[in-house]
């Protein structure tokens, strides 16, 4: 008698869906039972978040509804986990317990947007809803200063505040304001993109320059004055705005914060980069945003990608035992569109990850211009369609 085995996933991004979408692909809906939590009940493309932001992608072009899960035989369940009992093997949630055989875990990252204050001049493109209203702040102003940064060493994407800061460069300039409008990014890093070394760094300083896209670097946020309108750096250097875009503090979801098995030492989702398991469970898997700091890594959807191939093979193996479980590939690869220009670079990570005492990962550049713009575009429609097991929409 075949025994059905029940797959549980928390999360629907990057890495959950990919994960869903691979172990479907291999099982047969007979034999295994694919359950996908979600609290959000859609996968958006966070990458063109920005895009949004600057009215050249419509919220609808970068998410796809939960619900297409149904589709493969994958069952979508929205609901907000709030504990997992890794004991009993259960995951429960606000609509009730979900008992698992192998439980995966990429609820990704918080972020905390009741750190920031509520003000017209405030923003950020961290999230969709803040996208959408940050779109109306970014078309309202038609002269002044704008400062991007984070509030944090840890957020999503960390080439993201130049990237945004190249797009609106590009923006004002099709719109013929950009002399009235000053671009300023304010980030903790020595100098633009530094913490991927100089083969990153040199080229796009170079763009910074170019652009006349000013920088305060070293600059480690402290607070946000909104009625001065003016943040301050921890070492009491000051900086004002008309519009500030700030990474509000990015945290791990409460489930995980509120279990010290799950928990690492560095306060993320505990998993180990050989075998994405926890210290104490056999059959649970974390996986992007949320172990990436546990496992010294940026947090970014292209890690997440390649590590659900990884925990794919690792839970087949779990159901099938023969399944043959697959390397990590420690390669982060960035196809940005940046306005006028893009480009695509890659680094590897795998010095850095075994020796978080290495200065910086092994990094590239495989071209940049207009061609590579579509690079970015052509990644969005692959991964819609993939989280979905193949292109269903
Ligand atoms: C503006 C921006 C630009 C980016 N650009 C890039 C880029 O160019 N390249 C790149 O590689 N990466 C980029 N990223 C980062 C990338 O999007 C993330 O690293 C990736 O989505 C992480 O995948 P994940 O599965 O860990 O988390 P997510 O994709 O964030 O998915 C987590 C899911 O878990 C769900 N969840 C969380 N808690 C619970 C709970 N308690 N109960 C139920 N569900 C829960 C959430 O609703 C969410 O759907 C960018 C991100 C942003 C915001």
């Amino acid at each position: 008698m075949i025994i059905m085995k029940k797959i549980v996933i928390v999360g629907a991004g990057a890495g959950g869906g990919l994960v869903a979408s691979k172990i479907r692909s291999k099982t047969s809906r007979d034999d295994v039972e694919i359950t996908v939590i979600d609290s959000l009940g859609r996968t958006d493309f966070q990458p063109s978040y920005p895009m949004v932001s600057i009215g050249l992608k419509k919220p609808s072009e970068i998410g796809v509804s939960f619900e297409n899960f149904s589709k493969t035989g994958i069952k979508p369940l929205k609901a907000n986990v709030t504990s997992v009992d890794g004991d009993e093997r259960v995951v429960r949630t606000d609509h009730g317990d979900i008992p698992y055989d192998d439980l995966v875990l990429s609820p990704g990252a918080k972020v905390e947007n009741e750190k920031l204050p509520d003000s017209e001049n405030v923003g950020h493109f961290w999230d969709m809803e803040h996208s959408i209203e940050l779109k109306q702040k970014l078309m309202g102003l038609r002269e002044g200063k704008i400062v991007i940064g984070v509030t944090s060493s840890i957020y999503k994407c960390p080439p993201v505040p130049w990237e945004m800061a190249m797009l609106l460069d590009n923006m004002y300039r099709n719109k013929g304001i950009r002399e009235k409008i000053e671009i300023k990014v304010v980030h903790w890093a020595k100098k633009p993109m530094d913490m991927f070394g100089p083969v990153i760094s040199d080229p796009v300083s170079k763009w910074m320059d170019e652009a006349k896209i000013e920088g305060n670097y070293g600059f480690e946020f402290n607070e946000i004055d909104p009625v001065k309108k003016k943040i301050t750096s921890k070492k009491g250097d000051e900086e004002d705005y008309d519009l500030a875009i700030l990474a509000p503090p990015h945290s791990v979801p409460d489930f995980v914060k509120n279990s010290e098995n799950l928990l690492s030492q560095r306060g993320w989702l505990d998993a180990s980069a050989q075998n994405f398991r926890p210290r104490k469970y056999e059959d649970i898997y974390g996986l992007g945003d949320a172990i990436a700091p546990t496992i010294g890594l940026g947090m970014a959807g292209v890690f997440a990608h390649f590590q659900a191939d990884s925990v794919s093979s690792l839970v087949l193996n779990d159901i099938e035992g023969i399944y043959p479980p697959f390397a990590y590939n420690k390669v982060g690869l960035c196809a940005s569109d940046m306005g006028s220009t893009g480009w695509i670079s890659y680094c590897d990570f795998s010095a850095k990850i075994r020796d978080n005492s290495v200065p910086f990962p092994d990094c590239g550049v495989l071209g940049s211009g207009p061609l590579f713009k579509l690079a970015h575009s052509i990644y969005e429609k692959y991964f819609l369609g993939a989280v979905y097991g193949g292109w269903i929409r």
